[in-house]
């Protein structure tokens, strides 16, 4: 069975602070033109979407750089809406992929979704690096929460990618199961992605 992670794309779906907002009109019309299609102007970091190393690092990979293998496999998913401590005690397979359930895919449409969220620490970022992952992927609007964007560095300056504004994680909690997150082929710095578990 497969439960979608990702969050509908429309010009409703929340931006980031900042970034751009999403544009999406007709372009063809079926009465008219005999077919339709659309413009679409988003920004790379609007839903659901994957951050490439480019995104804070300077030279760093651009995502489609990487091997296919590095969007696809067995996953787990961590429930941390009590806190990011119980990580340093979670069994974590070496290469595979992992989510934070932080409960705030719950207040997606409030302000407070990018206000007050919960992060990890740089340990747990660079405990997590030890491990040597695919990806990690949070059901909140960032990994960081200032301007430094310490976590972010940390993951992504060792090439572990980083899944934000996921959905649905409360479903994963104790499942084993395979997570395919493949972005747009995108030669930049990150991508809205249809992030999907098999379970
Ligand atoms: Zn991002």
């Amino acid at each position: 069975m497969f439960i979608d992670l990702s969050v509908l794309l429309n010009e409703q779906t929340p931006v980031y602070p900042g970034d751009p907002n999403t544009v999406i009109k007709a372009a063809g019309v079926l009465e008219k033109d005999g077919w339709c299609d659309h413009y679409v102007s988003v920004g790379t970091h609007v839903g659901t979407h994957i951050d490439a190393p480019m995104h804070m690092i300077k030279d760093g990979k651009s995502l489609e750089t990487f091997e296919l293998e590095q969007f696809a496999g067995s996953a787990k998913c961590i429930d941390v809406s009590a806190g990011f401590d119980v990580v340093k005690t979670a069994s974590i397979k070496e290469g595979s992929i992992v989510l934070f359930y932080t409960k705030m895919s719950e207040q997606y449409f409030d302000a407070a979704y990018y206000e007050n969220y919960p992060v990890m620490s740089q340990e747990i970022a660079k405990f997590l690096v030890s491990k040597k992952l695919k990806m990690i992927g949070v059901d909140a609007c960032s990994v960081d929460n200032n301007e430094d964007f310490p976590i972010h560095k940390i993951l992504l300056g060792n090439d572990v990618l980083i899944i934000e504004n996921l959905t649905n994680l409360g479903q994963l909690i104790d499942k084993d199961f395979k997570l395919y997150a493949f972005p747009l082929k995108l030669g930049i710095d990150g991508a809205p992605t249809r992030v999907v578990a098999e379970v």
